[in-house]
């Protein structure tokens, strides 16, 4: 068994329905077991900032599968929840993204484990940090790294009071 951390994002429509319905399924694949999932945050949009605010979390799961066959679910899923790619950092209903797969270092075109953003995204950052306290990332602690980010408009949120 592989343990898992991913990082998962909708700002279109029904966020928080489309980040619910992504833990479903993923806990639905064969020979996957989504084991925690964090808060949900709100989040301004990174990169690419002209759009809606982000819903984000975080979730740890188990599996036997491959790296690319998670990858492979992973973009079904984003497919089945009317994920449509414009542009690059463009708004989407969902988002899935593998950072962690147990302590494999992965460099293929398609797939780059650890995700070579995680470590400056706050807004990954807070939700793993939630679900994975004492995880480290190439040595480093992560409840050190979050240190240097600014988290300061990663909000935690009721999920109860969001659409
Ligand atoms: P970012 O990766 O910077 O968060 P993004 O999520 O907006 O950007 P996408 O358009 O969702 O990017 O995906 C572009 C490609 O990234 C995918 O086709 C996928 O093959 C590739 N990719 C590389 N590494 C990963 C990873 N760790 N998790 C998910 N996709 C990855
Ligand atoms: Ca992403
Ligand atoms: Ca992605």
């Amino acid at each position: 068994m592989t343990k898992v951390y991913l990082s998962l994002g909708s700002n279109i429509g029904k966020r928080k329905f489309y980040l619910e319905e992504a833990i479903r399924l993923l806990n639905g694949l064969p020979n996957v077991n989504v084991t925690k999932v964090s808060s949900y945050y709100e989040t301004p949009a990174w990169g690419n900032t002209d759009q809606n605010d982000f819903l984000n979390l975080c979730c740890e799961l188990e599996t036997n599968l491959q790296a690319q066959d998670l990858l492979n679910h992973c973009q079904s899923i984003e497919k089945k929840l009317g994920r449509v790619r414009h542009e690059h950092w463009g708004p989407r209903t969902i988002d899935i993204d593998i950072l962690l797969f147990g302590d494999a270092l992965i460099n293929e075109d398609n797939l780059k484990v650890p995700h070579p953003y995680m470590l400056e995204r706050a807004f990954v950052m807070v939700p793993l940090l939630d679900i994975a306290p004492n995880l480290s990332v190439s040595g480093k602690p992560i409840s050190e790294i979050i240190k240097s980010l600014d988290c300061s408009d990663i909000q935690k949120i009721d999920v109860a009071s969001v659409r």
